[in-house]
């Protein structure tokens, strides 16, 4: 056999691979390894396993391995290890079923050898395919919330959160096996608001909102170490030796919402808007959070810690805590009321998890507590989404608010330069580091890329 010297020579791109050749030396890294599934046809039960290989050049190819092929081979292809891939068979792709590669297919068959690659990887050119989120169907991003796995079988789905520097929060639904093995690890990682780069995604609209989701070719890279995301990981890095909380700044849709009147929120139209008021009194006959159905979101009745949700008619159904946060504001003698869901931990600083934990014995030393306790007179800056369909007088009575960050006075939120954000940011919270950051916004402009962290 080949040194691995010799094999280097003898490898050519995936682009100039042709079809039904047989004899070939590919180098690849692995960047999609799936779940190896049992399936039954007219033949009887089988299994199927799908790889997803990029080459130095970017192009990407797929491979679908059966039976004596898995067991073969189930033991090779690490996610994010180099491989020679020798002989095989080029076959067309398969209709009906989605492909990486437009045209091509890689089979294995007895011929074929696999050879772990010691030597270096050329990233660049795959990491030049990485761009913009609004842009593209591969970016790279930082993950900040990974809801739970949903449904069963091909439907099962997750939800991940993401957010780039301009605090672009967006939802990427992960569906199939790539819900259960990518989606698991993200949940691991959640916590530390790493960098992940997610490659053929697809992008829609869906309520007027841009969301992304994966097909059964996406990939999904968890720390990637190319040059694109080396510049994420430096502001990444820097946000959190500033203990700045990514997912507790005003996002990009707080940052450009058209700031109106109290007094137009009642009568206005426009989708996403925000406004200054007071708040006058708080609902605090309740803790602003209860026990929500998994399923539903509605409150559920807990006794002796199994659930029963009413909507859903389940006893002993899986639920959580949630916010449920009630005020009322004030401005310009217009009062209104405001409840805040998940948008409450923008106002608290903490997910709904630590609020009940510092609640839990005794409620007045919590710092949280106080927070919402001394937060009256105060004054905020409140994002709000109105539904057009819903009649102006339904409207102002249950106005359910986004995001809610106090006004500080000398310095107030809706000043933040959108086109530069985290430079003001910084400004305001954190002088000394002003220099590094200008020039990693120059940096990130140029390359215009996008960064996401789990929140
Ligand atoms: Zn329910």
């Amino acid at each position: 056999m080949a040194n691995e010297e010799e094999l280097g020579k003898m490898c050519i791109p995936i682009s100039k691979l042709k079809k039904y050749a047989t004899e070939w030396v590919i180098k690849v890294l692995v960047i999609r390894r799936g779940l190896i599934k049992e399936y039954k046809n007219e033949k009887g039960e089988s299994v199927r396993w799908q790889l997803i290989f990029v080459d130095e050049e970017g192009t990407k190819i797929q491979t679908t391995l059966f039976n004596i092929d898995v067991q073969l081979w189930k033991n090779f292809f690490d996610q994010n290890k180099i491989y020679y891939i020798i002989n095989g068979k080029i076959s067309g792709t398969k209709p009906n079923f989605l492909s990486v590669h437009k045209d091509l297919e890689v089979a294995f068959n007895s011929n074929t050898e696999i050879i772990q690659c010691n030597t270096e990887f050329m990233y660049q050119q795959f990491s030049n395919g990485f761009i913009s989120l609004d842009e593209s169907e591969q970016f790279t991003t930082e993950i900040y919330f990974v809801k739970e796995l949903n449904g069963e079988g091909r439907s099962r789905r997750r939800e991940v959160i993401v957010t780039n520097e301009r605090y672009d929060r967006k939802t990427l639904t992960l569906w199939g096996d790539l819900a259960e093995i990518e989606g698991e690890l993200l949940e691991s990682i959640e916590n530390s608001k790493s960098v992940v780069a997610f490659s053929d995604v697809k992008s829609s609209t869906y309520q007027g909102d841009f969301v992304l989701s994966t097909t059964p070719v996406s990939s999904v890279l968890i720390y990637p170490t190319f040059e694109k995301a080396k510049d994420l990981t430096k502001w990444n890095d820097n946000m959190k030796a500033s203990n700045l909380d990514i997912s507790l700044m005003p996002s990009r849709l707080m940052q450009i919402a058209r700031e109106v009147k109290i007094t137009d929120i009642v009568d206005g139209s426009i989708v996403s808007l925000k406004f200054k008021a007071k708040i006058t009194d708080i609902n605090s006959n309740h803790d602003p959070w209860y026990h929500a159905c998994k399923k539903c979101h509605r409150r559920v009745t807990v006794i002796k810690s199994t659930a029963t949700c009413g909507y859903c008619k389940i006893e002993d159904i899986d639920y959580d805590e949630r916010y449920r946060l009630k005020f009322d504001v004030s401005a310009e003698e217009q009062y209104i009321s405001i409840t805040l869901f998940d948008g409450a931990r923008y106002f608290f600083g903490c997910d709904v998890k630590e609020y009940v934990g510092s609640t839990s014995e005794k409620k007045e030393e919590s710092k949280y507590y106080r927070k919402l306790v001394l937060s009256k007179g105060k004054e905020f800056s409140i994002l709000v989404k109105i539904d057009r369909k819903i009649a102006k007088e339904d409207r102002n009575s249950n106005l359910v608010a986004e995001e809610i960050h106090e006004v500080i006075k000398d310095d107030p939120t809706d000043e933040i330069d959108v086109d530069a954000p985290l430079i003001k940011l910084r400004r305001k919270r954190s002088k000394k580091n002003k220099d590094t950051i200008q020039c990693l916004i120059k940096g990130q402009s140029e390359n215009n890329l996008v960064s996401f962290v789990i929140e």
